[in-house]
Formats: structure tokens, sequence, C-alpha cells
């Protein structure tokens, strides 16, 4: 097996947790210059030394998203602005934005992840990487484009959209690895059909990277038999630098999380307590090796677990398993709660439908429903509408049986599904009734 830093990813538990304590208080010391944590940190008596181990990390107190927007734009930062080189942050339309500040030993060490990652997928410095993705305060652009450069593939940063001019590039300059979010994979490989091409005969992909979005495994194993590669989860949030936080290595069984740089616990998003490993709850994250801005007990809302054992990889940092869904992803309908990915899970199992799904809450004669709108694959030709009803039928059960509450289910024509920008948008929700608010457990 070969590793990027041997050393690093292949530590004894015992050394890494070692160099967690180091790094913890450290970040710690270095977060206590911040305004925001300086203060929290005072008026409750917590200094550096008030950690002796790593679990002692529970002694600290959570972040939210809302503490980073209301100590905008400069409450959390550790340094001086003299020292900070880059910034990144959300497009802030529902009110302050999230920033975070990376000095240059951020955006070494962020490149440094993100060349790790990589090179744990299979890439190497004799790929040719195309970065499809946007460039600018989003993360995904220059934090993979780094990485790339580090590794030392040559890098195509070819930026989002015009599928077109995305397969133009790849024949060109036979692209072998490519990144995209997994919604935008789907509409590539109907362009390239649309145009008599065929991305396993007409490229020279091997590898797809994968992330940014969640995305069921029936999803990923989709992509994979479309473009003929093998397609590897990334995940990442900007409170964390981005991309790099966590990824697949070729065994493609759980994401590698980079413990010498997080901290990783998972807790139960109601008690905040945590939950033992195989267990799902809420992904609480603490950066151990940034300077501009440290973010300690982040609670990231995303759902999912850390899976026990080790890898056949050889690495020691532990694996979370695929993202099932983000805390405030959940939707309550019929008294049930539902997570997109449940639904996604039955549709991408259907051969009968493309990915390109959304689901549509309504109050339609006072009762709210559940209208998931899928568009039918390109190959199924007119004669299709005949067997419409009895495909409909078998993925309203389908569904129902995994979140018990019956959909209304709506196949649709290629294409006519409107296309979101960035991220996938999978859940409108336009119910004018209130009562199904409450929250009934359904089990
Ligand atoms: P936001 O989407 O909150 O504006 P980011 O662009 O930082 O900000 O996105 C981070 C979020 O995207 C994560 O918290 C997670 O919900 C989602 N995400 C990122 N990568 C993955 C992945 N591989 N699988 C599932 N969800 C992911
Ligand atoms: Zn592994």
């Amino acid at each position: 097996m070969q590793f990027w830093e041997k050393e690093l990813e292949t530590l004894q538990r015992k050394d890494l947790e070692k160099l967690q304590l180091e790094r913890l208080r450290a970040t710690l010391a270095r977060a206590s210059q911040s305004a925001y944590y300086g203060n929290l940190y005072k008026s409750k008596g917590i200094i550096p030394e008030s950690i002796q181990s790593v679990d002692d990390i529970r002694k600290l107190p959570f972040t939210t998203k809302q503490d980073l927007r209301d100590n905008f734009p400069y409450g959390l930062l550790a340094t001086d602005q003299q020292n900070v080189i880059r910034l990144h942050s959300s497009s802030g339309t529902t009110g302050n934005p999230t920033v975070v500040y990376h000095t240059k030993h951020d955006i070494d060490s962020w490149a440094n992840l993100m060349a790790r990652s990589l090179f744990a997928a299979g890439v190497r410095d004799t790929d040719v990487f195309q970065n499809i993705c946007g460039y600018g305060l989003f993360t995904g652009g220059l934090g993979f484009q780094y990485g790339i450069e580090r590794l030392g593939c040559l890098s195509i940063p070819a930026g989002a959209g015009n599928s077109l001019r995305q397969i133009k590039l790849m024949q060109d300059y036979g692209t072998t690895v490519a990144h995209a979010i997994p919604s935008y994979l789907g509409r590539l490989y109907d362009v390239f059909i649309e145009n008599g091409l065929d991305p396993q005969r007409d490229t020279k992909l091997h590898t797809l990277v994968i992330g940014a979005e969640p995305h069921t495994e029936a999803q990923r194993r989709r992509i994979e038999d479309m473009f003929g590669v093998k397609a590897y989860n990334s995940f990442g949030l900007s409170e964390m630098n981005g991309p790099g936080v966590a990824f697949e290595c070729t065994y493609q069984n759980g994401l590698h999380i980079w413990e010498d740089a997080f901290i990783v616990e998972i807790v139960n998003p109601d008690t905040l307590e945590p939950v033992p490993d195989g267990e799902v709850g809420e992904l609480v994250m603490t950066t151990l090796d940034r300077h501009a801005m440290p973010v300690i007990r982040y609670r990231t809302r995303d759902l999912t677990r850390i899976i026990p054992g080790e890898c056949s990889c050889g690495r020691v940092h532990r694996r979370l398993d695929r993202i099932t869904g983000r805390t405030d992803d959940m939707f309550i309908i019929k008294g049930c709660n539902v997570f997109p990915m449940q639904v996604e899970g039955i549709l991408m199992k259907a051969s009968e439908v493309s990915s390109e799904y959304r689901i549509i809450l309504e109050t339609i004669n006072d009762v709210d429903e559940m209208i998931v709108e899928v568009e039918l694959n390109k190959d199924w030709s007119a004669d299709f509408w005949k067997e419409y009803e009895a495909v409909a039928k078998r993925l309203v059960h389908e569904i129902r049986d995994e979140v018990l509450a019956k959909p209304i289910v709506k196949l649709v024509e290629p294409g006519s599904i409107p296309k979101s920008e960035g991220k996938a948008i999978r859940v409108i929700d336009k119910r004018t009734s209130t009562v199904e608010q409450v929250i009934v457990s359904c089990t």
C-alpha cells in the first residue's frame, strides 16, 4: 500500500491521540486570541491546562453556524489580519455569510490534506485532473486546485457547467480524473449521449471524485456504471476548510477522516451526549491545525456514524460512513420523519428512472402530500407510458415501505425538472398547513 504521508497516516492510535492532545491545547491557546472564544473561555474559566486528555474536549462549549454569523466578520479571527492571505465565505443570502480565514500555513496544510486525500483514492502525479467545480468564494474550486497541484497532476481548472466544453476538455487533454458534484454527472452523461459520444469509449477517465452533497451508494454505483470508472466520495465543509476533510480510499468502505487535522465526535443531536462508534448521530468537528481561525466543537448538522474497526488499507484514521442527511434536511410529512436520501435510495434502484428527482411538499385539499417527481430514463421509448401506472405504483409502495408515509409519484419527461446551478435542491416545501409540523415518531 502506498501513502502520501506514511508516518502520519499509519501512526499508532496512542501516538495519534498524543498528537491530537498537543494540537488541541495549542488550538485552544490560539482560539483564545479571538474576540469570540477569548470572551467565552474567560467567562467559563477555560484555559489550555483544562485539557488533560482528548476526551476533555467535552468540557468545551459547542460552536454553531449561528455563532459564526453573530460574530461576523472578524469575531473568530485569532491572528492579525496582516497574517491572513485568503477568505472563503458562503453566499449569505439568508443573513450574514459565514466566513473562514486562512493564513499561509492554513492554505499549505489544506493543500496537503487534499493531496493526501486524492492520493488515498488512487490519484497520482501522472493523472490529468479536470476540476468541474465553481472557483471563487466556494471552497471546492481552489481547495481542489491546490491539492491537485500539490500532488503534481496536470490540473485543468475547468470550473462548473458548460457540458460540451467539459467534454471537449476531456478529449483534448486526455483527462483521467475529474471532480464534480454527483447531481451534475447524470446531466453530463446525457450530453455525451446526445452528441453520439460514450464516456467509456471516448475518454480516458478512470476515476471520478464526487462529493459536496448527499448521495446514496446506489447513486454512486450508477455514476460508476455510466462512466465506467471508480467514483470516490469526498466530504468537507467550509468551516473545516472545505474539501479534504474526509475521503474514501481505494477500498471504498467509508471516508477516512484526517484525525491529525481534526477531532471528530458523534453526538446525539438532542442530548448532545456522545454516541458509541457505529451509532448514527450529529458530526461535531474541531480544527487542529488552523491558525487564522480555529473552530472548536463545530456542530455540522450532518448525520453519520463512525464505522467500527480498521480499514484494510492500513490508514489508522477512523472512517465516517456516508452522510445520511443533515438534521435540517429532515422533513415531517403525515407524521413521519423523512430524509431525502431515503427516497433517493429507492429511486436509484429503479432502472426506469434517471437520477433527476425532487420532492415537493404541498397542501392539497387541506392535506399535506409528498409528491416525488422523477424523470424517466432517456432510453425509455414512448411505449413506456403504457407501463407508467405499474412503475409509479411500484415506486409508491417502495417509498411508503421505506419512509412510512405514502407519496404521490409522478414520472416526468427527461429534462423537465428544473436544474439548480450548484448543489441539487431536492426538497421544495410549498405547504400552507402547519398541522403536519408536529413531530410524531412513526416507529
Ligand atoms: P453549505 O452547503 O452549508 O453552504 P459547504 O459548501 O461548506 O456549505 O457544504 C458543506 C456541507 O455539504 C456539509 O456539511 C454536508 O452537509 C454537505 N456535504 C459535503 N460533502 C458531502 C458528501 N460527500 N456527502 C454528503 N454531504 C456532503
Ligand atoms: Zn482505507
